[in-house]
């Protein structure tokens, strides 16, 4: 029979596709052909929370993909549903149009796509199909990394020190793109007329020229980040506005590049031997890297719970918070959302989410402290947000992101540490354009009553004016819920 590979939103690429490249040799062994299909779930991704943006970059991804398949012989199906159950029933149909009796695809940890596959192995079952799941997400398997006593590492510096050794020792050799093997396949499996509505999302117009979408425009970004950027990324990566960070993550979170094309990459543009021992820059960008992978085997095997939006330590399950209902908590959310909390490095990492689908590692730690600590909202709808509108979105790096804990920053210290020139609060904020020296960091406190009045910047809210107050009421109640 043939074999198909179900393309899933975590790997939309023809290359180096773990999945994808034994479903033909599966077919190819068999002398028979190999099909892909790909499942618009819309109902899954908005249980997620995801945004028009990140689902328009996402087709537009895989409509670069199936033109790249077809001229390879390979068709692309394209289907959309609303529902597990539908999903469970257009793979299991198309097994049988195509007469194929194994799928294959790449593991998804996240619990809800874990049941979802169980159901898709009962129905394959029923028809003595069988279900072929791999590891191509991260470069080492999730899991794989234990102590001594055989239990997945925990903590990230152990994790990391056995990482570098391990990876080093792999043949990181890349896997191509496969051929048809099978020698006929139907037109009809190149060309469905439903797909066109599916296609027809578009990123908003400001967005389409930042993310170019597909696998060629990742490595375009990737080789052009190693070449220019990497080399100061150890010591400038904590200031956003030295602009020396790759901003792949959309393009890793959808499956366009692998993080092993990255490491290669890096071998060859920086003639890099052995990881762990090798330039500043070089070494903590494989760091971050190794960060996602870290994660994923944390979802995998630690904590699943995390991205069943509860927190990895369960006691904060009960922290109380403010109503976000309620006129404090309204008000306060309504400032986080437009940036206008009147604490300028936070309000430019809102601004600068809301118009670039993005936003730098830096103050994603700031701004969802202040929602979370500051503000004392729920940090469920700090990471709610984010999937709405980030387009780099990832269940396992945002819970995780997200996971609460008793670490509180102080936003006009972190300006002033991380941008010290103030270049990227006045990037973000006309309004303080003209603002210069420390009175940028916090312009309501610094500032002259009347020469802030005419600046048209909000000032804090009444309860936040006082920073040091704020954290020690989330303290307070943090540990109340230990
Ligand atoms: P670079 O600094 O160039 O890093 C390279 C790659 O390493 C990234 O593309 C990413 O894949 C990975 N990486 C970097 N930092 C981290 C990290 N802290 N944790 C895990 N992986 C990392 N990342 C997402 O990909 N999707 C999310 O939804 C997401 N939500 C976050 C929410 C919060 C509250 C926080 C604090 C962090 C979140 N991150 C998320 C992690 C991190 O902020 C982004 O991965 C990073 O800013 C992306 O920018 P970059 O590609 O320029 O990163």
């Amino acid at each position: 029979g043939s074999a198909v590979h179900w393309f899933r939103t975590k790997d939309l690429r023809a290359e180096d596709n773990v999945g994808l490249t034994a479903a033909a040799k599966r077919a190819e062994k068999h002398g028979s052909s190999l099909f892909t299909i790909f499942v618009f779930n819309s109902e899954e991704l908005r249980s997620h929370g995801v945004g028009n943006n990140r689902n328009a970059f996402m087709l537009q991804g895989l409509k670069a993909l199936k033109e790249q398949l077809k001229k390879q012989g390979i068709p692309l199906a394209v289907k959309s549903c609303k529902s597990t159950k539908e999903t469970v029933d257009i793979i299991g149909d198309f097994m049988k149009e195509t007469g194929s009796f194994t799928l294959f695809a790449n593991f998804e940890y996240e619990y809800d796509e874990i049941m979802r596959d169980i159901q898709v192995v009962d129905r394959l079952q029923e028809n003595d199909m069988d279900f072929q799941l791999l590891h191509d997400q991260t470069i080492l398997e999730p899991g794989s990394l234990t102590t001594s006593t055989h239990s997945p590492r925990k903590v990230f510096t152990p994790f990391w020190n056995d990482w570098v050794p391990a990876v080093n020792k792999l043949d990181l050799s890349l896997l191509p793109v496969p051929k048809q093997p099978g020698t006929s396949v139907d037109e009809k499996f190149f060309n469905s007329k439903d797909e066109a509505d599916i296609f027809d999302t578009k990123l908003d117009t400001s967005l389409e020229k930042l993310w170019p979408a597909g696998h060629d425009s990742g490595i375009e970004k990737l080789n052009h980040f190693i070449d220019k950027k990497i080399d100061r990324y150890g010591n400038e990566r904590s200031t956003p506005a030295k602009d020396c960070v790759s901003r792949l993550s959309p393009y890793f979170a959808l499956g366009f590049i692998s993080a092993r094309e990255a490491l290669v990459a890096i071998k060859e543009r920086k003639d890099v031997k052995s990881f762990g021992t090798s330039t500043n820059g070089v070494d903590s960008w494989v760091r971050e890297l190794a960060f996602r992978e870290f994660y994923r085997q944390m979802v995998a095997v630690v904590c699943p719970h995390i991205v069943m939006n509860v927190p990895m330590s369960l006691k904060l399950n009960n922290v109380e918070f403010v109503d976000v209902e309620s006129k404090e908590g309204k008000d306060s959310w309504d400032r986080w959302v437009s940036g206008t909390t009147g604490y300028p490095f936070v309000d430019a990492g809102m601004r600068q989410l809301n118009s670039e689908g993005y936003m730098h590692n830096r103050l994603r730690m700031n701004v969802a402290s202040y929602l979370k600590m500051t503000m004392l909202l729920d940090y469920r709808l700090g990471a709610n947000y984010f999937a709405n509108h980030l387009l780099d979105w990832d269940c396992c790096n945002n819970m995780f992101g997200w996971d609460p804990s008793l670490t509180v920053f102080n936003p006009v210290l972190q300006a002033e540490k991380c941008d010290p020139a103030g270049n990227y609060i006045r990037k973000w904020i006309p309004e303080l354009r003209n603002v210069f020296g420390k009175a940028i960091f916090d312009p309501y406190h610094r500032m002259q009553p009347k020469e802030f009045e005419k600046l048209g910047y909000p000032a804090p809210q009444e309860r936040q004016k006082d920073l040091q107050d704020c954290k020690k009421r989330a303290l307070e109640r943090y540990k109340r819920a230990y």
